[in-house]
């Protein structure tokens, strides 16, 4: 069997979080596209429908969409009872819902760094905890892929994103706990840190937006990166020739980490 026939996902069942649009929504198409049945698990359950349907009807693979708030520990057991019940098992956690505030230190309220570290580390870590019992529970192993950034490598500048920087940093090291714990049950514990990406959290966010000249002035390739380019790092972390791969971060920043 070639590589590319040994990477393809068919029979693997996954769920991705923040899967309706963005980041989510590309690596989702890329599990179907690889032959993996996908949830698309989203707090915004009419996005998270159009993209279960769109991706059933371009692939052939299984979908089904389903609301999910990750920081409600129910809405996470809820996901994998789904997972069970629809697709009889999950081999694939894609962790992926996160969320910025770009907010000076000295002025942010306490609520304000709460709801940052409770979607980003919290909501993460539920996630991923829910989809390891799960895995753990088949017995055949598993992977599981959380969505990190390079803002846990560098503070970006210019914007102010302590809690964004710092949930994201501990993402990593949450990653890296969970593949040594897990280890011995061959559940592969990876994250992906991507640079700046062309998506609503970027594109369309009035603090953000403004800034994108900028950021493409300091980026080596001066510009930011698609969420199609993350596809084949994502594709090689779910499937079986990333055997050997766990408690691994992988910056896919076109180098703006670099200096
Ligand atoms: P988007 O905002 O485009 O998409 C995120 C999706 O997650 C949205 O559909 C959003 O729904 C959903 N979501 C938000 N909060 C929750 C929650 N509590 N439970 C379930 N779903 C939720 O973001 P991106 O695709 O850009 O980002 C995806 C991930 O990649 C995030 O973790 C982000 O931090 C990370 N990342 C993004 C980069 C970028 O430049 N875009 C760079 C590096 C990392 P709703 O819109 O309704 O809130």
């Amino acid at each position: 069997m070639g590589i590319l026939e040994k990477m393809r996902l068919d029979g693997k069942k996954a769920f991705v979080t923040g899967g309706a649009r963005g980041i989510g929504k590309s690596i989702a198409i890329a599990l179907a596209e690889a032959g993996a049945d996908v949830a698309i698990v989203d707090i915004d359950i009419a996005e998270a429908e159009k993209t279960a349907e769109m991706i059933a009807k371009n692939t052939g693979v299984n979908t089904f969409a389903l609301k999910v708030d990750i920081t409600v520990k129910e809405d996470v057991d809820n996901m994998i009872s789904e997972m069970i019940k629809r697709f009889g098992r999950v081999d694939v956690a894609f962790c992926n819902a996160g969320i910025c505030m770009e907010i000076p230190a000295e002025e942010m309220t306490f609520e304000e760094w709460y709801k940052v570290i409770n979607t980003n580390l919290n909501g993460t870590f539920l996630t991923a905890q829910a989809a390891g019992k799960a895995m753990i529970a088949q017995g055949e192993g598993g992977s599981i892929i959380c969505t990190a950034s390079m803002s846990a490598h560098i503070v970006n500048v210019p914007q102010p994103q302590c809690s964004y920087n710092a949930s994201k940093a501990a993402i990593i090291q949450l990653c890296k706990s969970l593949a040594i714990e897990w280890a011995d049950h061959n559940i592969r514990v990876n994250t992906i840190s991507p640079g700046y990406i062309g998506t609503e959290l970027t594109l369309n966010s009035p603090d953000l937006a403004p800034l994108i000249d900028t950021w493409n002035e300091m980026a080596p390739l001066h510009r930011m990166g698609n969420p199609d380019e993350l596809q084949s790092i994502a594709v090689y972390l779910a499937g079986d020739t990333s055997s050997f791969t766990t408690g691994a971060d992988f910056i896919i920043d076109g180098a703006f980490t670099c200096f």
